[in-house]
């Protein structure tokens, strides 16, 4: 059977009520896995045994008419940077490569009580990394558009996979733009969640204050279906926020009249793709025509939003790996002279550049004489951003940008020059450093046929609006308004 281009909610029910079977579906991706990806490497690791065991587990009692989970059978793909009890984690480093965590990510216990099929771990920049997947130590992730492109990172395996048909609905990870960079490179959907809204317990950290994991998928109602799921407080994880998560699906097709649009100026100045630009403005005018009500607003601190994202993720992340010391799990070098030679080896040859320039810049800004220049410069910095958005936020709805300044780009176009890589993150890493939700959405296909993603922001808390206002982008784009 053929479910290219498949819907999760329906297929859901389709499941459920024994019409289709999971291991058929479950079976046909893995078709397309082996037609495709030897080309894209959108997976790390397949988990091919354990997935057709739980599709035939879900058929049985789909069977039996017993009553199943909101993912029923649904193929779901995970970033592996999310720990899955028994499979390999690799996070797309050499340092990582045979690491097979003892427990799961508290997502993905939430994904097998939801009765989802795990299908397989995605390729991703090394330990996040990155805006291309091409630091991955398993090599780079091609975007399915066009196979001379990169996905967008770090999620790019995620993103890939859904773009390809090789999964129906998939995880990602987010700390400065890494789900909805790959989305809109992909011309999917991605969720990066309020911080606090989604459990961080089993995602091996980044950068702590930063990192959220999220929904990705082909629709809008796939992605709120999965945001229901992952959404919820966790005693595991001590940022996790204990805050009702209301039905995400049942307002989705409200509409968008009467909802305030912002459009913040500061992110349609330059540097931004003529291309890109326009059908970001132009989809805004269709959801005006559609009863939006639509106005300009200021966010005067996007300027030092980079420096301030990349000083913040260096300095957290060059602590939070500072674990991979060759002792407790991971990679070791081997016949090593003492311990100190064994720690520098180690490190020296289990992270590739990118991650090594990150602990070098990131201990730099944490180190006594520089620590108030650049680190505690930068948290108050932080502070003014979000200050930004509460006050943008006061008068509007939602907030529309682009996703991204350009659509997919070549790879090996910004490999050898960081700071070009890290400016396609312009528009993306303010909603982490703010804590907000963010999402991206396809608006609209460049003319190399490349897809254009529009990225919505919200209240702290209030997904709903932000997947509703997706929604209707949705909605116009696909000519049903
Ligand atoms: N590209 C950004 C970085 O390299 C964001 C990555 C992410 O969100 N994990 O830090």
């Amino acid at each position: 059977m053929d479910f290219r281009g498949a819907t999760a909610y329906t297929l859901r029910d389709e499941i459920a009520a024994g019409r289709v079977t999971s291991v058929g579906v479950t079976e046909a991706i893995f078709h397309e896995v082996e037609q495709r990806d030897g080309e894209l490497n959108a997976y790390i690791s397949l988990m091919a045994e354990s997935a057709l065991e739980k599709a035939r587990e879900v058929d049985e009692r789909a069977k039996r008419g017993d009553a199943l989970g909101p993912l029923a059978g649904i193929p779901v793909a995970v970033k592996d940077i999310i720990c899955t009890k028994g499979t390999r984690t690799t996070c797309g480093s050499r340092m990582l490569e045979s690491f097979v965590p003892p427990y799961d990510a508290t997502v993905i216990g939430k994904l097998r009580a939801a009765d989802a099929v795990l299908i397989g771990k995605t390729n991703m920049d090394e330990f996040g990394m990155g805006s291309s997947t091409e630091t991955s130590y398993f090599g780079p992730t091609r975007n399915p558009h066009d196979p001379s492109r990169v996905p967008g990172g770090s999620s790019g395996g995620s993103a890939a996979a859904l773009a390809s048909d090789e999964a129906i609905l998939a995880l990602g990870s987010d700390t400065g733009g890494s789900i909805r960079q790959p989305a809109s490179f992909c011309g999917v959907v991605g969720l990066k969640p309020t911080y606090g809204r989604v459990s961080r317990f089993g995602l091996v950290a980044y950068a702590s204050s930063l990192d959220q994991i999220g929904p990705m998928a082909r629709n809008v109602r796939d992605c709120a279906l999965l945001m229901g799921v992952l959404a919820g407080y966790d005693p595991k994880d001590s940022t996790a926020v204990d805050a009702e998560v209301p039905d995400l699906l049942t307002g989705l097709d409200k509409g968008i009249a009467g909802i305030r649009i912002g459009l913040p100026k500061e992110c349609y100045s330059e540097g931004l793709d003529e291309a890109v630009k326009s059908a970001v403005l132009g989809m805004v005018e269709r959801l005006k025509a559609s009863g939006a009500k639509v106005s300009e607003v200021s966010l005067p601190h996007t300027e030092v939003a980079i420096a301030t994202y990349y000083i913040l993720a260096m300095a957290e992340a060059s602590a939070n790996l500072a674990r991979y010391d060759g002792v407790k799990y991971g990679f070791r070098a081997e016949g090593t002279k003492n311990l100190f030679d064994m720690y520098c080896r180690t490190r020296s040859e289990g992270f590739g550049d990118e991650v090594k320039r990150r602990i070098m810049l990131g201990t730099y800004t944490l180190s006594a004489g520089y620590y108030d220049a650049y680190y505690r410069k930068a948290q108050k910095v932080r502070t003014l951003i979000a200050r930004d958005f509460e006050q943008a936020l006061e008068r509007c709805d939602v907030l529309i940008t682009p996703t991204s300044p350009t659509v997919a780009f070549k790879l090996g176009e910004k490999l050898d020059d960081p700071l070009q890589m890290y400016l396609s993150d312009i528009y993306t890493i303010s909603a982490n450093l703010a804590g907000l939700p963010a999402l991206s959405v396809p608006c609209g296909v460049a003319s190399e046929g490349l897809p254009i993603g529009l990225q919505i922001f919200g209240r702290p808390f209030e997904e709903g609006t932000v997947l509703r206002a997706a929604y209707s982008v949705e909605r116009v784009l696909n000519g049903n308004v």
